[in-house]
């Protein structure tokens, strides 16, 4: 094929070359870019940095007329079109940021045919007047990016995106090409459907990435055992630090920079000169770190990004990967690091306690969070768990912290049993429920006002988990929370008993426990 490229040159590898000055295409871009040239639908999963812009914009330019792309971040079309307009490409947006001129100008262009790209935000398509602008023009395809929004199931979906399927009935014969970098086998199905591409060609890319390092450490002090990870591993390098409240985002910032790590803080509160001028600051200088909400990061393109590290648990495997994602997009050895403890599974049930929507909603946000959970304390690659959630095979990486430091797993059947029977005991002779903290008191024996105040030390459980420790104690309700052998709920963090558990206390289950490992810091592999 490399002989036909040189010899008789495709329209297509001429405009890579000539107009983007690359000189192959990667993986399956050329198959995508011819499939669309030649009129084809198309649903392209790829993950993030793997070149999804190309698999449009070259079949805008190979065929006739404009190639109309809606994306959900606007903050960076400007960027884009920038960009592309350097390369000689003609291309223009239409977004809320424009005053009337600035929007006039790019829609007489689009009518007088010289626009090669079009980027719009999906709200635009609402007013009918872009879509009689649309009717005017000549338009090679449509592509809708970040695809992913269209679905409820998926962790950002904008309702926006819903009328996009009509794209199809007004416009038959015009191409689309629909993109993410996160789907499930279920969010691709949505998104399939809720487009109308239910005979488009999927395009599904190996989600992995091997070059990023996964490591999942319990948390003891967060920010502590971040300082040690870019003092010792990260020293100089550029990364995104990912907290879930403003609040601990400008306390993370200001924890590292006194420690003399140059720390931008970034989420929705700041204003938005700050917020663009730390972005543009991260983008162009070498070696920062921005702590960040995740409201941080959507098509950024930043090669060098070197570590993402998550403070706080994300709330889905999608969310994570798509984080993580931003490290290492130039193929170096990147790092990503979550810290995860018990106070963030009581946290995020009571997030989805507490969160609007049907029952079915709250479902799908817990499914997304045991899904997350079983992550965390899986015994297993770190890779395999992933890649599987994303429907892929793989075998184990040999690059994660389990590979690297295989935990052992231990039988924690007893202390299980011991912690099951204590809530259970409350809760049936007392009608009581308590958090962790108060049940490990009452395991461990300790003579505390509120076990007094209750008379718990008259309970037979009372003071019968001495075996372990009080951060082991915590670690088994983790755990035993990730397995869904307990649960935690309402305002408090209380601990209750679900259907399983009585298949523990009737001893009809054995209880597999991952041990904690000692040391937190595998050795990288050597493999690069
Ligand atoms: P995605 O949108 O999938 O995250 P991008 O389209 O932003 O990825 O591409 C990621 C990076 O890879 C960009 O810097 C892009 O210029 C580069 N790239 C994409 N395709 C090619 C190619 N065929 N050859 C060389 N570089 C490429
Ligand atoms: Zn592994």
């Amino acid at each position: 094929p490399e002989v036909d490229a040189l010899t008789a040159e495709s329209p297509t590898l001429r405009v890579l070359r000539g107009t983007f000055g690359y000189e192959a295409f990667r993986g399956a871009q050329q198959e995508i870019v011819e499939h669309v040239v030649g009129g084809g639908d198309a649903l392209v999963l790829m993950p993030t940095g793997g070149g999804k812009s190309l698999c449009y914009q070259v079949p805008s330019l190979v065929r006739d007329g404009t190639g109309v792309v809606i994306s959900p971040l606007i903050a960076l079309m400007q960027d884009q079109v920038d960009a592309l307009t350097e390369l000689g490409v003609k291309a223009g947006f239409l977004n809320s940021t424009q005053d009337p001129t600035q929007r006039r100008d790019v829609e007489r262009a689009f009518l007088a045919g010289e626009l090669d790209l079009l980027y719009l935000a999906p709200e635009r398509l609402r007013v009918e007047s872009t879509v009689r602008l649309l009717e005017r023009g000549k338009i090679a395809l449509f592509a809708i990016d970040e695809a992913h929004c269209v679905s409820q199931w998926g962790h950002d979906f904008r309702p926006d995106y819903l009328m996009l399927s009509e794209l199809h009935q007004r416009w038959p014969d015009v191409p689309r090409i629909a993109l993410t970098a996160t789907a499930t086998a279920a969010t691709r199905a949505e998104i399939a459907t809720r487009l109308d591409l239910g005979n488009a060609r999927q395009f599904v890319a190996s989600f992995d990435r091997p070059n990023i390092q996964y490591r999942i450490v319990p948390k003891n002090n967060a920010q502590k055992q971040l300082l040690e990870l870019l003092q010792t591993e990260h020293k100089g390098d550029a990364g995104i630090v990912y907290c879930l409240s403003r609040n601990s985002v400008e306390k993370t910032a200001e924890f590292l920079s006194a420690n003399g790590i140059e720390a931008l803080p970034y989420h929705a509160g700041l204003e938005n000169r700050v917020r663009a001028a730390n972005q543009a600051r991260f983008l162009r200088e070498d070696g920062l770190v921005v702590v960040a909400t995740i409201a941080f990061g959507m098509g950024i393109d930043k090669p060098d990004v070197r570590f993402v590290a998550h403070l706080d648990l994300p709330k889905s495997v999608e969310g994570y990967y798509q984080e993580t994602g931003r490290a290492g997009r130039d193929g170096l050895d990147s790092t990503a690091w979550l810290a995860y403890g018990l106070q963030d599974v009581v946290q995020q049930r009571r997030m989805i306690d507490m969160s609007e929507g049907d029952l079915a909603h709250r479902r799908r946000l817990s499914a997304h969070l045991d899904a997350m959970l079983a992550l965390c304390e899986t015994i297993e690659c770190r890779r395999v768990q992933l890649l599987n959630y994303f429907g892929e095979n793989a075998g184990p990486c040999g690059n994660c912290d389990t590979c690297l430091n295989p935990p052992e797993s231990w039988d924690g059947t007893v202390p299980a049993q011991k912690l099951l029977s204590t809530v259970y005991r409350l809760q049936r002779e007392r009608g009581q429920k308590f958090g962790t903290g108060h049940i490990v008191d009452i395991l461990l024996g300790k003579e505390t006002d509120r076990v007094r105040q209750f008379r718990h030390d008259e309970l037979t459980v009372y003071g019968i988990g001495t075996e372990l420790k009080d951060t082991e104690w915590r670690g088994v309700v983790r755990q035993l929370l990730a397995q869904g052998l307990l649960a935690v709920e309402g305002d408090y963090g209380t601990l209750a008993l679900t259907e399983t558990s009585g298949e523990v206390l009737g001893k009809r289950r054995e209880v597999r426990l991952r041990k904690e490992p000692e040391r937190t810091r595998p050795a990288r592999s050597s493999r690069k």
